[in-house]
């Protein structure tokens, strides 16, 4: 036995052979161990009785990709899909049971012997299970096939975010576009921070032509208005930052708090399949924008404390 190899694959369970079957088709020496005398792992057919084979844990082919029987050309292996007819036999002690399939009718009529409400209920909680499938089903493969991309090994897989790359470009675009936006409103702050700070210089020109008199040089007044904005901006971002974390890790509860005090829905989930908005603080986002902020505020300080440096004493207490 070849004692090196690239990968040892644990477990000859579905999953198992099938990553050591991607691997080994990308030229790499693989071995798999497996400790029962079976492989298969859940996915497997037992003859538990002479002559008679079942699936003795995993039954239905529901998360199988087809892209992985496509690629490792299964169906040349011998690979088959049995249509499952009927698809589940549920005897009860009593003596009654459940025959699911094959159509919807005979589902249908079979369910009504237990709950008719179920029976016709059953059709719409399929539908939905059909399309939240739809929508999971292709994420499986995201993972690996960023694996495999690493490795530059020739491969392409595709999975839903390059199906739907446009879709997540514009994405990235309006998360880029939204901290513009809130870049404009932060000037548009910072100017309203200049605005209050030039207010505060002509109204306090006494009190500085008083400072100046008794000794402040220009570079001590300019200092104070600098400190002075700088703390405005500071307790200003923080409480922002504060208060917008807050809005946005009880976002969901809120949205759920406005739907029901005004009897609407804002999120349909028969159409976008969830009715929450979830939402994902991220701290190293909170810090740039904070970052930004405080910078920002603190630049609309230099021009109104460089006005109150520039006071002068004489002109300041003649007008007074
Ligand atoms: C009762 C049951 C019913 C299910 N029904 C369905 C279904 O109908 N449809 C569906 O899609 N999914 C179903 N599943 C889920 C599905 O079977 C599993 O998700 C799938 O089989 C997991 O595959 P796997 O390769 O990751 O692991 P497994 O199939 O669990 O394989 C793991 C393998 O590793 C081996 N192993 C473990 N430890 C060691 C070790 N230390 N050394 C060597 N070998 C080791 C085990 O013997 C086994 O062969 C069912 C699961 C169960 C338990």
């Amino acid at each position: 036995m070849n004692s090196k190899y690239d990968a040892i694959i644990i477990g000859a369970g579905h999953n198992g052979l099938v990553t050591a079957a991607y691997l080994a088709r990308a030229g790499r020496k693989v071995l798999v161990l497996e400790r029962r005398e079976l492989i298969g792992g859940c996915v497997v057919t037992e003859e538990l009785w002479p002559g008679f084979k079942v699936s003795t844990a995993s039954y239905v082919n529901s998360l199988f990709r087809p892209e992985i029987i496509r690629d490792l050309e299964l169906k040349r292996h011998g690979f088959a899909m049995l249509p499952r007819s009927p698809s589940s036999f549920t005897p009860l002690p009593d003596g009654r049971y459940l025959m699911m399939g094959p159509d919807k009718a005979m589902t249908h009529r079979e369910v009504s012997k237990f709950s008719k409400k179920d029976a016709d209920n059953l059709p719409k909680f399929e539908a939905m299970l059909e399309r939240v499938a739809s929508f999971l089903a292709p994420m499986l493969v995201r993972t690996v096939a960023r694996a495999i991309d690493v490795d530059g090994n020739g491969y392409f897989i595709s999975d839903w975010t390059r199906d739907h790359l446009n879709f997540f470009r514009s994405i990235e675009l309006t998360k880029s576009m939204m901290f513009f936006i809130l870049l404009i409103l932060v000037v548009v702050a910072a100017i309203n921070l200049i605005a209050t700070l030039v207010m505060i210089v002509k109204e306090k020109q006494t009190d500085i032509a008083i400072l100046r008199t008794i000794g402040a040089a220009p570079v001590n007044v300019l200092r104070m208005f600098l400190v002075q904005g700088a703390l405005i901006g500071l307790v200003g971002t923080v409480a922002g930052a504060l208060l917008g974390w807050l809005l946005s890790v009880y976002f969901p509860a809120i949205l759920h708090g406005i739907e029901s005090a005004f009897g609407v829905q804002f999120l349909d989930a028969s159409i976008y399949l969830m009715n929450d908005l979830p939402t994902d603080v991220r701290f190293a986002d909170v810090f740039k924008v904070s970052v930004v902020t405080l910078l920002l505020t603190a630049a609309a300080t230099i021009y109104p404390a460089w006005r109150a440096s520039r006071t002068m004493p004489a002109e300041a207490l003649r007008h007074d």
